[in-house]
């Protein structure tokens, strides 16, 4: 049965090519075009409903059981998707010849769809962390080391983890991070900890990408880190837990804790160099923030469409009315379209500035993202969970899972105060040129002023004397 996905009412009704906003359209190919309205119909129609059958087939077994599993309709999703020419469409054209051809505003376009559904990201091979691993491995890795990892996660054969944070440390500030990497020989050996691997909980994860701490006496505190790539089945690697999220396991995907208790790495594993480790981390951190606010918006987005479903649900009127007749319910539409619209045209202006330079030419517009997008979402999953009742917080609506989710944007990729901190100071740098700017202005409406024959007079001035006489002072 298909699904009637263009019915989403309204005078806009019409394939996402139809609604791609005036201010981004100059930017997106036809080609782009034609491959958007493929991807809204495939996460639509085909991804959406299967989001309960995937977790169906992960199954209510045992942590090993759900971390084991691999549901086949997951497989026949990829299948699919590559047939309709959907894969890899996240490594951007200018950067890498590897992707599928399109720039990071034109993904963007696409991962909002994508974001609508837990499986689709994963279906096209555009699933956080494989898409910033792989920018790793494009962008720095050997041409060995490509064929050894890139190749495999490009043909989605195996899945990949990021290894950075640590449990005894404020790994908000990767200066912090202790895990300690010494040369023996033609190895690395590594020993510590790390927690919140997002996808290590996946039997099929086959790489980890380790930031460890190499030469802890450099003076510059940049420099001390390094990024080294440990095939996860290397002795002394004990992946000991998953974390939870809000109560979910995320399942099979995860988010690991795991030992390294003298893990025996080959030199040639090294990323890019001794001592690179930040570059390596800040050239990943670059595109794949924004995938996370494109996808959040598409989240805001499913999330207004439950709403809007609920209050003109006809089986479901308090007080006599559908809901969509009180007035206060209208009003957290109107909040939820505005921000909506908002954080859309903010994540495509922070894409298309990545599209002209790249990540760090587009520091600002990353970090404005980074923080409006996840609160967005978050407030307009309130107010959906909130117009269901109880349902809203149930297992019945996919709302309090995707809220669950979408809380965790505020914090994973650096907390939403490191963005504003960094934002501000920038903001706050400009206070001294822009003092120098007002007071030229003031200085130069006095010389007008003068020139003019004006005398300045303050129109609030009141003068008045309340006794005795005016002080010459
Ligand atoms: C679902 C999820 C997935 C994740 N996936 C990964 C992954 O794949 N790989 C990985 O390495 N890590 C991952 N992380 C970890 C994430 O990157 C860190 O949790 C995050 O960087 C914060 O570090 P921390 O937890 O050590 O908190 P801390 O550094 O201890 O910070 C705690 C709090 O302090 C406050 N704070 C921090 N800095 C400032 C500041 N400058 N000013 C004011 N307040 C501040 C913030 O409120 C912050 O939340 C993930 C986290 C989550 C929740």
């Amino acid at each position: 049965m298909s699904v009637p996905y263009l019915m989403t009412g309204g005078k806009d009704a019409g394939p996402a090519s139809t609604r791609i906003p005036p201010i981004a359209r100059p930017f997106v190919s036809d080609k782009a075009k034609k491959t958007l309205d493929i991807v809204e119909k495939f996460v639509e129609e085909d991804c959406i409903p299967a989001d309960a059958v995937y977790a169906q087939q992960v199954g209510h077994g045992s942590t090993k059981e759900r971390f084991s599993a691999h549901p086949p309709i997951l497989e026949d999703l990829k299948k699919k998707a590559q047939s309709l020419g959907l894969w890899n469409m996240f490594l951007p054209k200018n950067h890498f010849k590897e992707g599928a051809g399109f720039s990071n505003l034109e993904y963007g376009l696409m991962a909002e769809y994508l974001g609508k559904s837990d499986i689709a990201s994963e279906a096209v091979n555009c699933a956080a962390p494989d898409t910033g691993n792989m920018e790793v491995f494009a962008k720095y890795g050997t041409e060995q080391q490509k064929r050894q990892w890139l190749d495999p996660l490009l043909r989605g054969e195996i899945r990949s983890a990021f290894l950075m944070t640590e449990p005894q440390v404020a790994s908000s500030d990767a200066t912090n991070i202790e895990m300690s990497m010494k040369q023996d020989g033609d190895y690395w050996v590594l020993n510590g900890q790390k927690w919140w691997s997002s996808g290590a909980g996946d039997a099929r994860c086959k790489i980890f990408i380790v930031m460890a701490k190499s030469s802890p006496n450099n003076p510059d505190k940049y420099r001390q880190q390094s990024v080294i790539f440990v095939p996860a089945d290397t002795q002394g690697v004990i992946v000991r837990r998953v974390l939870g999220v809000i109560g979910y396991d995320h399942a099979p995907h995860g988010h690991a804790q795991i030992e390294f208790n003298n893990v025996r790495v080959h030199k040639s594993n090294m990323c890019l160099g001794e001592g690179r480790g930040f570059e390596v981390v800040q050239g990943r951190l670059g595109p794949g923030r924004i995938h996370h606010a494109m996808r959040s918006v598409g989240a805001a987005e499913k999330a207004l469409e439950w709403f809007l479903a609920r209050i003109n649900d006809p089986a479901k009127k308090p007080f006599g009315q559908l809901l969509s007749n009180h007035g206060i319910m209208l009003e957290r539409v109107a909040r939820s379209r505005i921000e909506i619209d908002a954080a859309r045209l903010a994540v495509l202006n922070a894409a298309i500035k990545v599209d002209e330079g790249d990540a760090k030419f587009a520091l600002k517009e990353i970090a404005e993202v980074k923080v409006l997008v996840p609160n967005t979402l978050l407030d307009v999953l309130d107010r959906a969970m909130q117009a269901y009742g109880g349902a809203g917080v149930s297992q019945d609506t996919p709302l309090a899972a995707m809220w669950a989710n979408g809380r965790t944007m505020r914090i994973v990729d650096g907390p939403d105060e490191v963005h504003m901190l960094q934002l501000g100071r920038n903001e706050a740098k400009r206070g001294g040129a822009l003092l120098k700017k007002i007071r030229a202005q003031q200085e130069k409406t006095r010389r007008l002023l003068g020139e003019a024959g004006i005398e300045w007079e303050d129109r609030l001035a009141l003068n008045r004397v309340m006794g005795g006489k005016e002080s010459k002072l």
